[in-house]
């Protein structure tokens, strides 16, 4: 908890944050002539599921802000928001290794991922790309009825901020490169069904398992 004392004239300039704090009820006031003592205390951040907005939604195509405070309140909240929404994304429906701050409704340049690496990553870019591809079946929270076969680098290095704001840069190959190139897409309105090998790799989830269960998934 931290806490911040601070004092004012009544009919100072700062007659505009009395009464946002007391609005709010977010501090204890107590005055003393005409001075008051304004005693604030930093919201706490509450995190909670977020509903994921779906294919169609016009934020998924934003291209997201860039993140220039790392210790602001929103951000530490958005992470929150995303660690638990994956976390009960991944409870509900058995699969989802990340969430892109888009997802939520939040235009920032935040992705948290939970595979190989754990936490969330702000700012993130891709410095690096190999020359080899790959091609897979890929899935998204906001569009979980769909496959898309598609094609991603096999191994990209990301710098990015980490949680406490201290530059990182991450290498990854397969399974981390492909979530990590699909996640920053997200940032720059891009779905995976935008990065679809052709219009007939679009299929969905159902038929996918069926033919999978047939052992006859055309690649
Ligand atoms: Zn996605």
């Amino acid at each position: 908890m931290t806490l911040k004392l601070q004092y004012f004239q009544r009919k100072s300039t700062q007659t505009t944050l009395w009464k946002r704090c007391f609005m709010n009820q977010d501090f204890i006031a107590s005055p003393i002539r005409n001075f008051y003592i304004l005693l604030t205390e930093k919201p706490k951040t509450i995190m909670a599921v977020k509903e994921i907005l779906l294919l169609g939604n016009p934020i998924l195509r934003r291209r997201c802000k860039t993140v220039r405070d790392v210790r602001a309140n929103d951000v530490e909240a958005t992470i929150a928001d995303l660690r638990e929404t994956l976390a009960d994304f991944r409870a509900r429906s058995g699969f989802g290794r990340g969430i892109a701050a888009p997802q939520i409704g939040i235009a920032q340049q935040i992705i948290y991922i939970n595979f190989e690496y754990t936490g969330a990553l702000i700012n993130p870019r891709i410095t690096k790309r190999s020359r080899t591809k790959f091609r897979l079946w890929d899935d998204c929270f906001s569009f979980p009825d769909i496959l898309v076969f598609l094609e991603r680098n096999m191994a990209i290095e990301v710098a990015f901020l980490d949680e406490l704001g201290t530059k990182r840069t991450l290498k990854a190959r397969g399974g981390l490169a492909e979530l990590l190139q699909h996640e920053i897409d997200h940032l720059n309105g891009v779905l995976a069904i935008d990065r679809a090998i052709d219009s007939k790799h679009i299929i969905l989830r159902k038929e996918y398992e069926r033919r999978s269960q047939m052992a006859s998934v055309t690649m």
